[in-house]
């Protein structure tokens, strides 16, 4: 049974021409780095560093701007995992290691995917970008 029970599990759940949704529901592969009811974390196909995966909530909400007040859970959870899941994917403990959350926002803040993401980035330097 759920534990998170939040009002967005109910709202519009996917986009059928969304990426990220097809990758929620299995239509397109990804390497898997933990899943719950509401999140979805899955390495990036393309790292900037040696550890790179992203977490979405499993609704489609488009960016981070089109966050609300009911999303404060999961996106909160989102947060919560980041560190946690980083450290499972072998980052360095805080503070010698650590590791960056990026969150690319619309044209300016160069987001390519429409569907709310959270970059977690971690391992030894240098890294392709940032
Ligand atoms: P952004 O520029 O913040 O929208 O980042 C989108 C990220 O999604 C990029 O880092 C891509 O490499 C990554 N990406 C795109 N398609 C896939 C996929 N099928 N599986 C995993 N990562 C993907
Ligand atoms: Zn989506």
């Amino acid at each position: 049974m759920s534990t998170h029970h939040t009002p967005e599990r109910s709202a519009h759940l996917s986009e059928p021409h969304c990426i990220f949704c097809k990758i929620v529901q299995g239509q397109i592969p990804s390497k898997k780095v933990y899943e719950d009811d509401e999140l979805l974390a899955f390495h990036d196909i393309n790292p900037w560093a040696p550890i790179h995966f992203l977490i979405i909530p499993k609704t489609h909400i488009a960016s981070m701007a089109q966050l609300t007040p009911v999303h404060e859970g999961v996106m909160g959870r989102i947060m919560v995992k980041a560190g946690e899941l980083a450290l499972k994917a072998g980052a360095l403990p805080y503070p010698e290691g650590g590791f960056r959350v990026v969150v690319n926002t619309g044209r300016h803040g160069g987001q390519e995917v429409h569907h709310v993401h959270v970059h977690v980035l971690a391992g030894e330097r240098p890294w392709q970008k940032i």
